[in-house]
C-alpha cells in the first residue's frame, strides 16, 4: 500500500479514523436538543419543515462538535442531501479552522472523505 502523505497539522488523525462513517442520521428541532456527547451519530436540526444545522463530532477524534449551518438565509452555508439508504451527504467540504485541528473532510452518504487525499497524485 502506497505511504500517504499527511500534511503536519493533520498528523492527529490517526489511521484507524480512516473509513469513518457516522453512523446514525438523528433528528431533533433545536440545537439545544443536541447531546453534549455526540459519539458516531450525526445529528440534523429541523424545523418548520427545514433543515438548519448539522452537527458532528469531528471525526479526526479530537472531540470537537462541528456545526454546519443548513438555511440559505444565512452565509456560509452548506447542502445537504439525503440518500435512499438513510444516509446523508453535505456539500462543499468541511472545514475546521487551524487554530482547532484543521481537518478538512467531504461528507459523502455519512462517510468521512478526508480532502487531503484529493490532492495526492
Ligand atoms: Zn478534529
Amino acid at each position: 500500500m502506497p505511504k500517504r502523505e499527511f500534511h503536519p497539522r493533520r498528523r492527529r488523525c490517526k489511521e484507524k479514523n480512516i473509513g469513518h462513517h457516522y453512523e446514525r442520521v438523528i433528528a431533533l428541532e433545536s440545537l439545544d436538543d443536541v447531546p453534549r456527547e455526540l459519539g458516531k451519530d450525526l445529528y440534523i436540526v429541523r424545523r418548520g419543515q427545514k433543515d438548519r444545522w448539522l452537527v458532528v463530532a469531528c471525526p479526526c477524534g479530537c472531540g470537537d462538535k462541528i456545526e454546519a449551518n443548513l438555511m440559505r438565509t444565512h452565509y456560509p452555508h452548506w447542502r445537504l442531501k439525503r440518500h435512499n439508504d438513510s444516509t446523508v451527504s453535505l456539500r462543499p467540504s468541511l472545514w475546521v479552522s487551524e487554530e482547532r485541528c484543521g481537518s478538512h473532510f467531504w461528507l459523502i452518504r455519512s462517510r468521512v472523505v478526508w480532502a487531503f487525499w484529493e490532492q495526492e497524485n
